[in-house]
C-alpha cells in the first residue's frame, strides 16, 4: 500500500537577523529543515551545502531500510563535506547546521534527526512532537535536573549538543521508522518557530482543516506576531489516500538558504564561499518583460507567497512609522497654532517700575515663558493709584494692541478708587 503527499515549505529571515541561515526542501519522497550555526557568514553556507547534499537521495526507494541506508549516509557524507570545507576555508570554523527529515516509503516513513529543529505529528486529533531536541537543556530534563517548563526559559537552551559540521566527533544521528497513515499531519519546523510560539499554538493551527499551505503561512504568522528573533522554517506534509486526488503535483522546492547556491567568490585576492542567489540574477536578466521560461509553476507560485509575506511585514512596518509620524505632526502643529494663538494676545503689567505692554500670555509651561516686552512706557507704577498698581500686579488683559493703549490711558488719567 502506498499513499500520496501533499506537502509545502517556507522560509523567513524574521524581524532581526540579517540573514536567513536556515534551509527547507520538500520534494517527492523527501521532506526536511536543516538550520545552520557559525560565525558571521558560516551558518547559511553550512545548511545550504547540507541541504542540497542530502536533497539528492530523494528517491522511491524499495524498503524503508533502503531508504534510511541511504539517507544517513548522505547526512554524514554532507557532514564530512562541511569539515573539508572549513579544512579549506578555516575563517568558516565551528560552522554546522542541524538535520530533521523524513523520507517516505510506501506506507512508512524514515526520520533522521540531529540538533534541534523539530518534527511534530498530528494524528487522529493529537499532537506529537515525534523528535527529541539535542541541546544541553534537554539532556538537564532527561536527568531530572530541570523540568521541561524551566528547560524553556533557562538560559543555555541554545546550546546544542550534537549537530552537522565542524566537531570534533562523528555526528550521531537519531534515525527509525513511522507508519505513515491517511490522515496524518507532519510538521517540520527550526527553532525559529517552535523557541518562541507555544507548543499549544503550534498544536492549534496544525489541528485545522486548512490546506497545509495556509497552516504554514499561519504558523509564521504566528512566529512574526512573536517577535521572530531568529529565522523560521516550516516544511508541512501531509498523507492522503492513494486514491485522493489532491489538486497537486509534487515538485522538489528548496526554501530559505537552500534555495541559493554556494559559490567560490574573489575577495581582496583569497577565495571565498559566499551564497549567491540565482533567481535574482534571472529576474534581472527577465526584466520588465513577461516570458514563459521554465520555473515550473509551483516555484513561481511559492516565490508570490514569499513576496506577499515579505509585503506583508514591510507595510506592518511602514504602518508603525506612519503612525508614529503623524501623532508627531499632530503634537507639532498643536504646538505651533497655541504658540501663535498667544502671540496675538496682548496684556499691561509692570517692568523695572514702568507700565509695560507685553505681547503674549502671562502664564509660563514649567521653564517655558510666552510672552515678550512689547513696549515699555514713560508711566510710572510708583505714581498710579493703589487701586490701579494692584491691577496691573494681577495683569491686566488687553483683547489687542489698541486696547492695551487703552487701558494705559484709563490708568494715567487717575479713573478709577484711587
Ligand atoms: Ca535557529
Amino acid at each position: 500500500m502506498s499513499v500520496k503527499l501533499v506537502t509545502y515549505a517556507v522560509s523567513d529571515i524574521g524581524r532581526v537577523r540579517s540573514s536567513n541561515q536556515d534551509g527547507g526542501y520538500t520534494g517527492y519522497q523527501l521532506h526536511f529543515v536543516a538550520d545552520g550555526m557559525g560565525g558571521h557568514a558560516g551558518g547559511d553556507i553550512a545548511s545550504a551545502m547540507a541541504a542540497q547534499q542530502i536533497a539528492q537521495t530523494d528517491n522511491l526507494y524499495a524498503t524503508p531500510e533502503d531508504a534510511g541506508a541511504v539517507l544517513l549516509a548522505a547526512i554524514l557524507e554532507a557532514n564530512e563535506k562541511l569539515a573539508a570545507t572549513v579544512r579549506e576555508h578555516p575563517t568558516f570554523a565551528g560552522m554546522g547546521t542541524t538535520f530533521s527529515g523524513l523520507m517516505f516509503t510506501g506506507d512508512k516513513a524514515v526520520v533522521a534527526h540531529i540538533g534541534d529543529s523539530r518534527i511534530y505529528r498530528l494524528r487522529d486529533d493529537e499532537v506529537q512532537q515525534v523528535t527529541k531536541d539535542h541541546t544541553f537543556v534537554q539532556k538537564l530534563v532527561d536527568t531530572g535536573r530541570i523540568t521541561p517548563a524551566e528547560a524553556l526559559i533557562h538560559p543555555r537552551r541554545n546550546v546544542l549538543m550534537r549537530v552537522l559540521g565542524d566537531t570534533p566527533e562523528r555526528p550521531q544521528v537519531d534515525s527509525w521508522v513511522e507508519d505513515a497513515l491517511p490522515g496524518d499531519r507532519w510538521m517540520l519546523c527550526s527553532d525559529g518557530l517552535c523557541g518562541y510560539v507555544d507548543d499549544t499554538v503550534i498544536a492549534r493551527n496544525l489541528r485545522t482543516k486548512a490546506p497545509a499551505e495556509d497552516v504554514a503561512q499561519d504558523l509564521l504568522g504566528e512566529a512574526l506576531e512573536a517577535g521572530a528573533p531568529d529565522n523560521v522554517t516550516i516544511v508541512m506534509v501531509d498523507v492522503l489516500n492513494a486514491g485522493a486526488r489532491p489538486d497537486f503535483e509534487p515538485t522538489p522546492i528548496y526554501v530559505g538558504s537552500a534555495a541559493k547556491d554556494v559559490v567560490i567568490a574573489e575577495r581582496k585576492g583569497k577565495s571565498v564561499l559566499q551564497l549567491f542567489d540565482p533567481r535574482a540574477l534571472s529576474s534581472f536578466f527577465r526584466g520588465s518583460e513577461e516570458t514563459t521560461d521554465f520555473v515550473p509553476e509551483s516555484a513561481e507560485y511559492l516565490e508570490k507567497v514569499m513576496a506577499d509575506t515579505y509585503r506583508r511585514i514591510r507595510f506592518r512596518k511602514l504602518r508603525q512609522v506612519l503612525t508614529i509620524l503623524a501623532i508627531s505632526a499632530v503634537a507639532m502643529a498643536g504646538l505651533w497654532f497655541g504658540y501663535n494663538y498667544t502671540q496675538t494676545k496682548f496684556y499691561v503689567g509692570e517692568s523695572n517700575g514702568h507700565v509695560t505692554i507685553y505681547k503674549g500670555i502671562r502664564e509660563r509651561l514649567g521653564p517655558i515663558g510666552f510672552s515678550s516686552v512689547y513696549s515699555e512706557t514713560d508711566v510710572l507704577v510708583a505714581d498710579l493709584s493703589e487701586y490701579h498698581r494692584g491691577l496691573l500686579e494681577r495683569t491686566i488683559y488687553a483683547t489687542d494692541l489698541a486696547d492695551a493703549y487703552r487701558i494705559i490711558e484709563t490708568l494715567t488719567t487717575g479713573d478709577g478708587n484711587g
